[in-house]
């Protein structure tokens, strides 16, 4: 034993192991328990491949599979102002949010983009749940609203991915109030003629299920997502009742007239884009690998994205 033995090798064995670990990473699937390989979990789009459990996936690693070529441009969101409640249950609410945002590696419970699917150009808005629930506050509203106003602004059409584990209860009042201003912002793409597509993801709940989640020209879901208002337990417990089988799955509510669609996330880009080119009166898509965009079509077709406007703070109470 000497210095070189106790030192330098575990030193030397740390730096070349550390690299490995992300390779090695496995997840095990909520639904059967099966272990799976991270690298090939991603390259299923966070589907188990083992019994097809949807898991969740991130706002970037979805737009990365959606876009043609994972080409897309981020749509600037007005940030609201901080904690305005000053609010603190166990934790301080701005330690929440540094918490999340240092896990997700997100500002907010919300991303939006424009870009191209199929060659067809949308606005894309996907909920976070990994951030805080997916939480409905003040931010998500303002980025609904600013989808919104950039598909009018753009002739294009909005596709939500929604997730959700209801309002931002660290907002109180603040976070309902987004209810209302999201249904005003759909109903600016309704005067304006454009197309608005929701995809229910697992779960999508509580106050977003009561707003923006569910006015969809056309409502689609990823197979098995649970989506409600109040969840099974809640409504056991107050009926007094047992619920049937797969009670508010997005199967159920399929049968039950709430949903148009429940697609497979791996057919899901070739579902949207067939209906969207429909809706947008489009030829036909065409099926198939298309070549990708190269740099200079790209360079073309991005809209220069909208000087960022001073947004009083006050405007997001309501
Ligand atoms: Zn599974």
């Amino acid at each position: 034993m000497n210095w070189i033995t106790n030192y330098v090798r575990p030193r030397i064995n740390s730096l070349f192991s550390r690299r490995e670990v992300p390779e090695n990473l496995w997840s095990k699937c909520p639904e059967c328990g099966t272990m799976l390989f991270h690298r090939e979990l991603a390259e299923n789009l966070n589907v188990c491949t083992n019994c097809d459990h949807h898991m969740q996936i991130s706002p970037r690693e979805r737009f990365a599979a959606l876009f043609d070529g994972g080409a897309f441009v981020e749509v600037k969101v007005p940030e609201p102002i901080a904690d305005p409640l000053q609010f603190r249950d166990q934790k301080k609410y701005p330690e929440r949010m540094k918490a999340a945002q240092k896990s997700t590696g997100e500002k907010e419970a919300m991303l939006v983009a424009e870009g191209d699917i199929g060659r067809t150009p949308i606005i894309a808005a996907a909920q976070d749940f990994s951030f805080m629930a997916g939480s409905m506050g003040m931010y998500v509203g303002n980025a609904i609203i600013a989808a919104a106003e950039r598909a009018v602004k753009t002739n294009r059409p909005l596709v939500l991915f929604s997730a959700a584990g209801g309002a931002r209860m660290q907002e109180g009042i603040l976070s309902l109030m987004q209810m209302p201003r999201t249904t005003v912002a759909v109903e600016m793409l309704r005067e304006a003629g454009l197309p608005y597509i929701v995809v229910l993801t697992h779960p999508t709940t509580g106050g977003v299920t009561a707003s923006y989640a569910m006015l969809g020209d056309i409502q689609i879901s990823e197979p098995n997502a649970l989506i409600c208002f109040a969840g099974p337990r809640v409504i056991e417990q107050t009926i007094r009742e047992k619920l049937p089988e797969g009670f508010q799955r997005a199967e159920y509510l399929l049968e039950h007239g709430m949903l148009d669609r429940v697609t497979h996330r791996k057919d899901l880009r070739d579902e949207l884009i067939s209906v969207l080119r429909m809706l947008g009166n489009l030829p036909a898509p065409t099926k198939g690998d298309l070549p990708a965009p190269t740099p200079e079509e790209l360079a073309a077709a991005a809209v220069p994205a909208e000087p960022a406007k001073a947004e009083a703070p006050a405007k997001t109470g309501g």
